[in-house]
């Protein structure tokens, strides 16, 4: 998508410290990191969110999955544990509309939400 910042990312077309890459996911830093460690996972074409996903994005989710435990091995949180975020939608506060999932780790996390 022409006007997607994380389309851009994936592209090259604007510079981000990409930490992993296959034929289906980009995995790179977070520009504003909330832990030590902050890796945002995205597919390489544009979808949404999870809610956009279909069986052809099977390939996708197998690059994920991957991703994850490499990028978790890479990054030193693969023992002490790490958390996976995909905000989808106004009520998770979505930004970015070009599905990304967070890796979080390298302090603790603290409870997964905070009470309403
Ligand atoms: P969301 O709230 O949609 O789950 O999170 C979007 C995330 O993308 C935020 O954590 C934000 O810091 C990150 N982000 C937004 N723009 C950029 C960018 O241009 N480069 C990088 N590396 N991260 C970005
Ligand atoms: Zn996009």
């Amino acid at each position: 998508m022409a006007e997607c910042i994380f389309c851009k990312i994936v592209s090259g077309e604007i510079p981000a410290d990409k930490v992993w890459e296959d034929d289906h996911a980009v995995a790179f830093r977070d520009i504003r990191p909330i832990a030590p460690v902050h890796v945002l996972i995205v597919p390489r074409a544009h979808r949404e969110s999870f809610a956009d996903l279909t069986a052809e994005d099977a390939p996708f989710l197998a690059s994920l999955a991957r991703a994850i435990g490499e990028i978790a091995e890479k990054e030193g949180v693969a023992r002490s544990g790490y958390r996976l975020i995909s905000n989808t939608g106004p009520d998770a506060g979505q930004e970015v509309f070009h599905l990304h999932v967070h890796l979080l780790g390298g302090r603790p996390l603290g409870p997964m939400l905070k009470k309403a």
